[in-house]
């Protein structure tokens, strides 16, 4: 069944609607069952077969549609790689490791730096560059993402608990920004670091953003954050407020585009 379905597969990738008049289910296959990648070719998946979301079971088509339910991208989905102020000093470092990560996502980057100077900004452009690519990200800033756990107890919820909560731990690529902010309790305190040890554990492709001082850190997460084999680098972004920069520099991407007609309002948060 596999074998032929697979073969079917490859013909009907190549070859994608044909003649066939029955309406297609699956956009993103075109009911293959399989697809691949948009990469150049030297890639390690150029050519390479990606079961296709739609023969997922159900239980991964859950988990596939509550990794972005509980990923809110939608404020952020003008974050991109080429909507980043590569000019800003200080940044250059972060955002090639950031485009690294989201071509090829391997092992943890850590970004810490100071509110407004940027690294929420290169986290969202990850997952969104991921997304594009086809891979399951879960983007989460960590004190909604506390939240969203926590819901999971209440009456209204469709889901179990203990099946969010390994979906958030299992998710293919988890962005976590501005760990360090939450208002934790023992309880959740214990969540974040049960989810951050099991991405240790098992090397994980995890980002993490953090505004805090290192030693501000929780010490049980904050060590393996600093463990050099799973991170080799903790990049710390020394650009200032990004927010505190001229308007006309700030919006200089995005007035650019809307000049072009291409843009966004640019009252849209940064
Ligand atoms: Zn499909």
């Amino acid at each position: 069944m596999a074998g032929s379905s697979a073969a079917a597969a490859m013909k009907a990738t190549s070859e994608p609607i044909a003649d066939d008049k029955t309406a297609i289910v699956c956009l993103n296959c075109k009911d293959a069952g399989y697809y691949t990648l948009d990469v150049p070719v030297g890639d390690p998946n150029f050519g390479v077969l990606m079961l296709c979301d739609c023969r997922r079971s159900e239980k991964e088509q859950r988990a596939a549609h509550e990794l972005h339910r509980l990923s809110n991208l939608e404020p952020f989905s003008d974050k991109t790689f080429e909507t980043f102020d590569a000019s800003v000093p200080g940044v250059q470092r972060a955002l090639a490791r950031a485009r690294e990560f989201a071509r090829r996502p391997q092992g943890w980057l850590v970004f810490f730096g100071n509110y407004g100077c940027g690294k929420t900004h290169l986290a969202a452009a990850i997952a969104n560059e991921a997304l594009q690519n086809h891979y399951r990200v879960l983007f989460a800033v960590v004190p909604d993402l506390l939240d969203h756990l926590r819901s999971t107890f209440g009456p209204n919820s469709e889901i179990a608990y203990d099946e969010r909560f390994e979906i958030v731990r299992e998710a293919p690529m988890l962005i976590l920004d501005d760990l360090g902010t939450e208002n934790t309790t023992p309880w959740a305190r214990e969540k974040l670091y049960q989810i951050i040890n099991h991405r240790y554990n098992y090397c994980l492709p995890t980002v993490i953003t953090s505004n805090r001082k290192p030693d501000e850190i929780e010490p049980r997460i904050l060590s393996r954050m600093l463990d050099a084999v799973l991170c080799p680098e903790r990049i710390i972004i020394e650009a200032g407020d990004y927010r505190r920069l001229p308007v006309e520099q700030r919006f200089g991407y995005r007035k650019r585009r809307l000049e072009r007609g291409e843009g966004r309002d640019p009252r849209t948060r940064l």
